[in-house]
């Protein structure tokens, strides 16, 4: 098996009809750009940066993070390399960052909220990503979105600091910049956002734990709990079709783009890139091209 798998490396993801569906990999340390490449991954399409903060006593500064973005992208090289932006709050939590207890955290200050509550720590993880830019092929992608005020009030921390970037006479790239759709919100007015930014990554497991008001990580409701429930599906449709009629790319990178039970159906919606665990990418590419789509 593993065989068959190992002969699909530098091979296309392309489906028998000939459409080609992006696969990239989801990551969540500096450290798994190896089994990224190992599993000839086509970028990474989700780089989770909560482990900078994790366990931290201390804020990471911008110089430690801006290393570990350049050596993501310099060992990446020209294949794309998403960087989103701390998702902390609800289930993960940081010293570092020290958070009021809230009644509801899943549905609290978490994500992008956080950081816009947090401007100065946010600027410093954006300034580290628009400088790591300059040593491969990054974009920046924004969890938690729900609403275009939040991205307004992003655009001017970017822009605050790419200014300051000017002024310390660092170098830095403007880079793509995209949003997790994974609130039911952002999927709704998805036509709206599309038109602000550069991509969309569908974040299902958020999506799914919001759209059918059940917590992700209570073992208790696993008999409710539905992936590919229909009304999480339909709104994927819709992300979909909103981005392409804007003109946009979209993706997936929550579990259920690992999922092969509904890999052909994803594919028939148009669905434009799966980020995935790593060692899901040769099965996956395997599959896509079984799938007779056009
Ligand atoms: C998601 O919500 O689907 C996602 C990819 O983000 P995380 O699992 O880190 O919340
Ligand atoms: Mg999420």
């Amino acid at each position: 098996k593993q065989k068959i798998l190992n002969q699909l490396k530098g091979k296309e993801t392309v489906t028998k009809g000939g459409r080609r569906i992006e696969l990239l990999a989801n990551i969540g340390s500096g450290e798994d750009v190896d089994a990224v490449l190992e599993n000839d991954g086509e970028g990474i399409g989700l780089f989770r940066s909560e482990f900078l903060y994790l366990g931290k006593e201390q804020l990471p500064s911008e110089e430690e993070q801006f290393q570990i973005y350049k050596d993501v992208a310099k060992r990446m090289g020209d294949k794309k390399v998403i960087i989103r932006t701390l998702d902390l709050g609800a289930d993960k939590q940081a010293p570092c960052f020290p958070m009021e207890k809230e009644e509801n955290p899943a549905m609290g200050c978490r994500g992008i909220r956080l950081c816009l509550e947090h401007p100065k720590a946010f600027k410093s993880q954006l300034k580290a990503i628009l400088r790591a830019g300059m040593y491969g092929n990054l974009s920046i992608m924004y969890p938690m979105i729900t609403s275009i005020g939040e991205l307004g009030k992003i655009g001017e921390i970017l822009q605050i600091a790419k200014q300051e970037l000017q002024e310390e006479g660092k170098q830095y790239k403007d880079l793509e910049q995209g949003i997790m759709v994974e609130t039911p919100a952002a999927a709704m007015i998805s036509d709206l956002l599309a038109k602000k930014v550069d991509f969309f990554s569908i974040g299902t497991n958020d999506l799914t734990q919001y759209t059918l008001a059940m917590d992700r990580q209570n073992e208790k409701l696993e008999s409710f709990y539905e992936p590919g429930h229909e009304a999480v599906l339909r709104l994927i449709r819709m992300v979909i079709e909103n981005a392409h009629k804007a003109g946009i790319w979209a993706g997936i990178c929550g579990e259920l783009g690992a999922d092969t039970r509904f890999t052909e159906e994803f594919v028939k919606m148009g669905i434009d890139e799966l980020s995935v665990s790593p060692s899901r990418i040769l099965p996956l590419r395997r599959l896509i091209r079984s799938i007779d789509e056009i």
